[in-house]
């Protein structure tokens, strides 16, 4: 089953902030899929209660942090902006912001991505659902949004306002039985808030395979070592020099992973395409996967879980840019198939 949440597309520019992040993506894969499989592979979430609040984020996110997004305008309004890297160190914002431009306020953006991280909490919903009916099948749903994996629990983060991912798990978890879960991440950038959310909670285990060098930001000290970094329950840091190894590199992470961890109950995967060559964005230059290599690894982890049986519900991630799309749809093609 995949997922479509109109809210989940947005330019950035409309609320002022002059970043040119166009989510032309997700449209472009809804048409492909539409055209190629006809609407009953997508489920549209258009209806206004499908969103999230407060006591969701509550679950995962410090009580001050939840209470400056839901509580004050101009808490809500600084953490945007400092999400967005728009806010210079004494706290006034920077030349990306000029709501002169904006043709909607901040907080219609907030709605938005609440909007969205419901996305993220119903395809992880929708895959739970299936396994307690059909125990011995493969489940797995797609989201067309959603892989804020750099929300930390105490902030923002590298344009992540809140963790969509443990904010959906956390929320399945008051209904449904779930003692763990891994949140396995294939974004170009490191998974930095998801590491953090896996410290604290016992049930959340996370791998992030993701260049070696470019992020997180911040000056390594003597050692080369990041002391605000905390690292994931396994981390697979891979070089530019590496990128053909990519995917040899994945398999052993995972094997060892599985070796390691016991199975989760659910797996959500972030299936970044910014580690795709044809990306755009300048910070992922560190790794130039080839479109075959893109697709390769996507239909590797697809039969991991397939092969064990393990639940997976996949979220976006990064990829930006006009050539993005087609890495998705190969991929969603491939599964769609199989
Ligand atoms: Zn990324």
């Amino acid at each position: 089953m995949i997922f479509y949440h109109p809210k989940a597309q947005r330019d950035l520019q409309d609320f002022g902030i002059k970043i040119p992040l166009l989510s032309l993506r997700i449209e472009q894969v809804r048409l492909h899929l539409l055209q190629k499989f006809g609407p009953p592979c997508l489920t549209e979430l258009t209806q206004t209660d499908q969103t999230l609040g407060r006591e969701d984020l509550a679950r995962v996110h410090t009580p001050e942090y939840v209470e400056k997004l839901f509580l004050s305008r101009t808490g809500l309004e600084q953490a945007l902006l400092e999400c967005y890297e728009c806010l210079r160190p004494d706290g006034g914002p920077t030349v990306r912001y000029d709501p002169s431009q904006a043709k909607t306020s901040l907080l219609e953006l907030f709605q938005d991505l609440l909007a969205e991280g419901y996305g993220t909490y119903k395809a992880i919903e929708h895959v739970l659902q299936k396994k307690a009916q059909k125990p011995d099948s493969f489940a797995w749903s797609f989201f067309l949004g959603g892989g804020m994996h750099h929300a930390r629990p105490n902030g923002p983060g590298g344009f992540c306002l809140f963790h969509d991912i443990v904010v959906g798990l956390a929320r399945v978890k008051e209904t449904q039985r779930l003692s763990s879960a891994w949140v396995i991440d294939v974004d170009a950038h490191m998974g930095d808030g998801t590491a953090f959310f896996s410290k604290i909670f016992p049930w959340l285990k996370s791998l992030s395979i993701h260049m070696e060098n470019g992020w997180p930001l911040g000056v390594p000290d003597q050692d080369g070592a990041r002391p605000h970094i905390i690292p994931s329950t396994l981390d697979i840091p891979v070089s530019y020099q590496d990128s053909r190894k990519y995917l040899a590199l994945l398999r052993a992470g995972l094997e060892q992973f599985k070796r390691q961890e016991i199975l989760p109950d659910v797996a959500v995967v972030v299936l970044g395409a910014d580690p795709f060559l044809g990306d755009v964005l300048q910070s992922t230059r560190h790794l130039q996967l080839t479109k075959a290599e893109m697709l390769a690894r996507d239909q590797f982890l697809f039969n991991f879980f397939k092969e064990l049986q393990i639940p997976v519900a996949y979220v976006m991630g990064g990829g930006y840019g006009p050539h993005i799309a087609p890495i998705y749809e190969q991929f969603l093609d491939f599964a769609l198939l199989s």
